[in-house]
């Protein structure tokens, strides 16, 4: 068994990864369908639960206007920010899998889901790989995205030189979010 899946086994979920190095990341969650504060809270669990990775702070969750496709239901949105010593791609296939968990259902790109987690910058790590773009292509154009994110910009200084907390307040002017007072 190599050590990642050691890690899983014994339940511990802190750490280095593989190649020993640790990044602080932070993940967009969203929903819109079914009990959609029970999935941001699910997938809260299974990214503390995932291993070499640590959630070091959550959000508070909002309520907001869907974009895009906009004749669909509102969504919870939330930005989780982890400590993790999975490689980038890793991280994304995990996150995939716990959208998948969630029993994802999507018609539509921009359209209704359960679930899901969008990986907004890692720490060090730029990419241009449609696979996984790092900091993500439309995070700086999403108010749903940038509030929240704007909420942990302590933890975020140092990832980015954009003033989170100007653009947030700048988006919010045109894109409804709300705080959700049951989340
Ligand atoms: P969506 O269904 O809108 O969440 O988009 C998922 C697709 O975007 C997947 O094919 C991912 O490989 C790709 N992708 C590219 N960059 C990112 C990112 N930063 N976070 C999550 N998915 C990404």
């Amino acid at each position: 068994m190599d050590d990642m899946g050691a890690e899983e086994q014994d339940g511990r979920s802190s750490g280095a990864g593989p190649d020993g190095t640790v990044r602080r990341a932070f993940l967009s969650l969203g929903a819109n369908l079914g009990d959609r504060a029970a999935s941001l809270r699910a997938a809260r669990e299974a990214l503390a639960a995932l291993p070499a990775t640590r959630v070091l702070a959550a959000s508070p969750v909002y309520e907001t206007a869907p974009q895009g496709l906009e004749d669909q239901a509102w969504f919870l949105n939330q930005v989780v920010c982890v400590e993790t010593g999975l490689e980038p791609l890793e991280l994304l296939r995990r996150c995939q899998a716990i959208e998948q968990r969630a029993g994802r259902v999507r018609e539509a790109r921009f359209g209704p889901r359960t679930l899901d987690v969008d990986i907004l910058m890692v720490e060090g790590v730029e990419s241009d790989d449609p696979r996984l773009t790092l900091p993500h292509p439309r995070l700086w154009r999403r108010a749903f995205v940038v509030v929240p994110l704007a909420d942990l910009w302590t933890l975020a200084r140092g990832l980015t030189t954009v003033d989170v907390r100007a653009l947030a307040a700048e988006l919010r002017r045109e894109q409804a979010v709300e705080p959700y007072r049951d989340g």
